[in-house]
């Protein structure tokens, strides 16, 4: 979804922001706002966009598109840099990552308040997403000198290894829902594996990524390693996908863009990994301990505003306890704490975008006519673009509702009668991104969590997720894996080198 660009000349300058946004001027060394390139702030020529504070509707700050302009140049730095950095001993690459970690930490709390001002998150929840960067740097800080290869005892005379090398420079692409979360997810696993990067975040929330550039040559990385690009999809972006400098392409988003990037990566044969969507199942059996499956739904559906592509967005119930757990969810959903997202108090803030709450509004309104609506249902009469907790009962999981992504706090209530129609409903959708199974019987758990097709599954249990653990999706919720040493691995490839030990061995003529 692009931003309005704004009549020319509106650019509001930083000296008006609010005070979360005196980091930028403090570690860019600038009011201005654009691309980070080659280590430095480079204003975009493009359309402006503008930076909304989705729980105002008040404009924080803007800049011009950076275009292909602004990708060219970052391709350009990010593969001379990326030399550099593989001439570095593997050690010396984990100090540095080790290092960014640090930066991130000595600038957490306000890198946590720009976020949150600026993506709408609740302060809580950017405070932990920022933890979890760091957390990420010093995970695969300790991988940069653990990546090797393997010896093949091959049938004949030859000493055959196997190296691991980087792609060179990649291109990542990351939505707005978890900006800075997002661009340390896929950084850190890349610099480790001794790529050079261009990103490009979303156009609605790119200022935590670009802060974080400039954290990582802070740190001591070659200038030009990490690039983020301000700009907008239909054209940064797709300049960077189809950019003949690039070695692979990252993205996160949604599922219809995503087809459209891996058919452009495609026609340059670049290979690509693709984080989509979901509309994960979250299954409440009869012999769970109910207050903390319904617990576990309201932060599985509610924490976030709904905007995570993990969302426990279909409650599928078994029918002895449907009623209940419905009824419960709704007064949990009703009494959570809902407002300013810098009050350490609020559990939910707003939505990120206009675009998003009427998309979450109109999706809701189809439902009505079909769904019981246990509570929420209407956007809130207030500035901020805030959606109330809402839980839909009454739902068959064939409707629009409980098919589509919504990527808002809406939940679809389902009833079954036994495991195997839950198992069937649960995997009936196009989406296999994650799933949750409440039970207090340790087989059931494990049997439900071998059958759900999905790249993650939680056992009593929702939403926890760790750096050290793979992440990805099945079906159209993508393909390829980030996080852990499956994530690790997509960025760099092995390559097998056959060294003749025998001066006298036959020489091969063929395979
Ligand atoms: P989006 O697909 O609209 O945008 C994602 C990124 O792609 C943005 O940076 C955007 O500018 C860029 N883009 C748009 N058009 C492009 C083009 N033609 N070429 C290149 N780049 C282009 O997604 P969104 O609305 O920002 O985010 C919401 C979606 O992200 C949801 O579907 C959600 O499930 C998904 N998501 C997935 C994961 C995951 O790990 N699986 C994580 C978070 C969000």
């Amino acid at each position: 979804m692009s931003p309005a660009p704004t009549p020319s000349g509106s650019i509001p300058a930083l000296t008006s922001a609010p005070p979360e946004l005196d980091i930028w001027q403090r570690l860019m060394g600038t009011t201005e706002i654009g691309s980070h390139v080659a280590g430095q702030v480079l204003p975009g020529t493009g359309d402006e966009v503008e930076l909304v504070d989705p729980a105002a509707e008040t404009v924080l700050a803007g800049y011009r598109d950076g275009a292909e302009a602004a990708v060219d140049a970052a391709v350009d730095a990010a593969a001379s840099a990326q030399r550099i950095w593989w001439g570095l001993t593997a050690s010396e690459r984990g100090r540095i990552l080790w290092g960014i970690g640090a930066q991130v930490r000595e600038h957490l709390e306000q890198i946590a308040r720009l976020e949150a001002r600026s993506a709408g998150k609740p302060l809580q929840d950017a405070t932990g997403e920022t933890t979890k960067v760091a957390e990420m740097f010093e995970y695969y800080a300790g991988w940069a000198d653990k990546q090797h290869g393997e010896v093949i005892p091959v049938p004949t005379s030859h000493l055959t290894y196997t190296v691991r090398e980087p792609y060179g420079v990649i291109a990542q692409m990351t939505p707005w829902n978890a900006p800075v979360f997002t661009a340390g997810w896929q950084l850190a696993p890349a610099l480790a594996a001794g790529n050079g990067v261009v990103l490009k975040p979303s156009e609605l929330s790119p200022l935590t990524s670009l802060l974080l550039a400039r954290l990582v040559e802070r740190a001591g990385a070659p200038v030009g390693l990490v690039n983020v690009i301000a700009g907008l999809g239909p054209t940064a972006g797709n300049r960077l996908v189809t950019h003949p400098g690039i070695a692979k392409v990252v993205f996160v988003g949604s599922p219809a863009t995503g087809r459209r990037i891996a058919a452009a990566a495609a026609e340059q044969l670049t290979p690509c990994v693709l984080e989509l969507g979901g509309k994960s199942a979250n299954i409440v059996f009869d012999d769970a301990i109910l207050d903390r499956a319904v617990g576990g739904a309201a932060a599985a559906i509610f924490s976030g505003s709904g905007q995570s592509c993990v969302a426990g967005s279909r409650l599928l119930v078994q029918r002895s306890v449907h009623d209940q757990v419905v009824e419960r969810l709704g007064k949990l959903g009703a009494a959570i704490r809902q407002g300013d997202p810098m009050d350490p108090d609020t559990q939910v803030g707003p939505v990120q975008n206009r675009a998003q709450l009427e998309r979450i509004t109109a999706m809701v309104q189809d439902a009505r006519a079909g769904a019981e609506v246990v509570t929420g249902g209407m956007r809130l009469e207030r500035p901020g673009f805030f959606y109330p907790p809402t839980l839909l009962a009454g739902v068959a999981n064939t409707d629009d509702i409980a098919q589509r992504e919504v990527f808002g706090p809406v939940v679809a209530a389902i009833p079954f009668d036994d495991e195997e129609e839950a198992i069937a409903l649960a995997n009936a959708t196009d989406f296999g991104l994650a799933g949750a199974v409440w039970t207090g019987a340790a087989d059931r758990g494990h049997r439900v969590a071998a059958a759900l097709r999905a790249g993650t599954v939680w056992v009593n249990s929702y939403k926890t997720i760790n750096v050290m653990a793979p992440f990805g999706g099945f079906g159209h919720s993508g393909f390829g894996r980030s996080s852990g040493y499956d994530g690790l691995l997509e960025y760099s490839e092995p390559k097998a080198v056959w060294v003749e030990t025998d001066a006298e061995a036959p020489l091969a003529f063929g395979y």
